[in-house]
């Protein structure tokens, strides 16, 4: 019981209206949207009516509002964000490279994100929190590694659960600390990978063997993005559910993966079985990437059951 958490930057993100340009010359831009993998996240959990709060810190701006007014309208606890007077609101630019990956410009470090730490309203939230859940973008702040620790101890305190999202953003895990990084893969009853992630996490090139040594390392379940191509669910005593991904016009990749797992996350903790857990996060990703926009694709139960009746997999 109480409420699901997370803790980290809260950006706004603006990006390139078209693939294949680079920053280094003009392009046309848009945004300001509402970004941060963790207010991505949690947003997604408020639209599906599961209990939410965040941990963070904007500034006293307008993209600090304009976060703050989505979250709030969606149902999340902000309580816990600072509002800085002397730093801006974090920011992301993106843009598409013509193979479709992407790349991020950041300024996290010298902004209100930078700037998270252990506030007496983290506690309070973090004391009634039920679960708690950890990204691997968020490490690379000075002050997290604090607030997780301690949120981490309360919430398992109170009998509740942690998940985790390694998200390795290359541009942010040069700071990160890879002892720390080992054990909140250790920890988590539930590790949400990507491919590459998952072979990382475990330091095995190999996807079964990968998944069977992160279950001896104590993970609780395993579910696997596969972009595209859907996702699988990795139970610990060797069972294995796969789900094809839904057929849809990917605009925006970026959001899916928090998105994806907030909803299987939510499912899981409202009691679903994994199977239809796992078919709810797959629309829930599958749906964002169709909006430009890395929040704007969250979604309610009623807006995923009418996605999953008229959509197509792949098969
Ligand atoms: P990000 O870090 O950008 O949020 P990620 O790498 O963590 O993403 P993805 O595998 O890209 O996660 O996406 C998460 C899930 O969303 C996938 O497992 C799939 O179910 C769905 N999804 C993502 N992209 C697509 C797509 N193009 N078509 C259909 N479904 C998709």
């Amino acid at each position: 019981v109480g409420p699901t958490i997370v803790a980290g930057e809260i950006l706004v993100e603006i990006m390139a209206t078209e693939r294949g340009f680079g920053f280094l010359e003009p392009q046309t831009l848009t945004g300001p949207f509402p970004s941060g993998a963790p207010a991505i996240f949690i947003d997604q959990v408020g639209r599906l009516g599961g209990g939410a709060g965040i941990i963070g810190c904007v500034g006293r701006d307008d993209f600090g509002t304009l976060n703050l007014e989505r979250l709030k309208r969606d149902g999340v606890d902000v309580a816990a964000v600072d509002i800085s007077d002397r730093f801006p609101t974090g920011c992301a630019f993106v843009r598409y490279r013509p193979d479709g990956g992407r790349d991020f410009v950041y300024n996290i470090a010298e902004s209100a994100a930078g700037q998270i730490h252990l506030t007496t309203a983290a506690r309070v939230l973090a004391d009634k929190a039920g679960h708690l859940h950890i990204m691997g973008s968020t490490l690379s702040i000075a002050g997290l590694k604090e607030i997780v620790a301690y949120a981490g101890k309360a919430v398992r305190a109170r009998g509740g659960s942690t998940s985790f999202d390694p998200n390795m953003r290359k541009e942010l895990i040069a700071g990160a600390d890879g002892a720390l990084f080992s054990a909140l893969v250790d920890d988590a009853d539930l590790l949400l990978p990507s491919g590459d992630e998952l072979l990382a996490a475990a330091g095995i090139d190999d996807e079964q063997q990968a998944v069977t040594a992160l279950f001896a390392r104590g993970v609780g379940e395993i579910v696997l993005k596969r972009g595209a191509d859907g996702s699988s669910w990795f139970g610990a005593d060797g069972a294995r559910i796969d789900c094809a991904g839904f057929l849809v016009e990917e605009v925006d990749p970026t959001g899916a993966g928090d998105c994806f797992g907030a909803t299987y996350l939510t499912c899981r903790r409202q009691g679903m079985e994994p199977g239809k857990a796992l078919l709810y996060a797959n629309a829930a990703g599958a749906r964002n990437v169709t909006r430009r926009g890395p929040m704007e694709g969250v979604a309610g139960f009623d807006v995923l059951d009418q996605f999953i009746a008229g959509t197509a997999r792949r098969t």
